[in-house]
């Protein structure tokens, strides 16, 4: 099954958009040691106190779980910017941002939100489609959704047997995410 976005896409991008639908996994080579990693940003998430020194300690430990993830996954590095709220030019963008120009280091940037690490695996997983599975531009695919799923199954321990542990409750303010959203292939 493809998303209705499929059809609007060149023969070209069709092609990657099959290949990407067709890796359903991201296996680390020590899962155990990155969900350590992981656990450290939740700790830094819930720090009390001085917004500016949480953003900094959440930073920290973003880059070293995804230095780590890196290591384990044999691809380039990519920086990780925290930032205490969505920028203004990324008004309409419900995720991070991943970012990369040729001949520099790939960047991710995120904002301090509800489901902080599950945004940042999500930009991680276009990290890795682009540096792990070769492919020429990072469609979201039903593949896609199930190797951030495959990803955060082995940082974030088994979701089945420990429901609802993570969720925090939205506050009431936060905007909807557009129905088609997660649709558009780019972002
Ligand atoms: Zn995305």
């Amino acid at each position: 099954m493809t998303f209705p976005y499929y059809r609007r896409l060149s023969s070209r991008q069709k092609a990657i958009y099959r290949a990407s639908d067709e890796v359903v996994e991201i296996l680390l080579a020590n899962p155990a040691k990155a969900k350590r990693s992981a656990a450290g940003v939740r700790r830094a998430l819930q720090m009390d106190g001085n917004p500016a020194t949480q953003r900094k300690e959440v930073a920290r430990a973003a880059n070293s779980l995804v230095d780590e993830l890196c290591r384990q996954l044999a691809v380039d590095p990519v920086k990780i910017k925290v930032l205490t709220r969505r920028p203004s030019y990324a008004e309409s963008e419900l995720h991070g941002l991943y970012t990369f120009e040729k001949g520099k280091q790939a960047q991710i940037t995120v904002w301090m939100r509800t489901a902080f690490l599950r945004t940042l695996l999500h930009e991680v997983i276009h990290h890795l489609d682009y540096r792990l599975l070769s492919l020429a531009d990072s469609f979201h695919t039903e593949g896609f959704f199930k190797r951030e799923s495959s990803l955060a199954r082995q940082l974030l321990g088994d979701r089945k047997a420990k429901p609802k542990t993570e969720k925090k409750p939205k506050p009431k303010t936060e905007k909807k995410p557009k129905p088609g959203q997660l649709k558009l292939p780019f972002e």
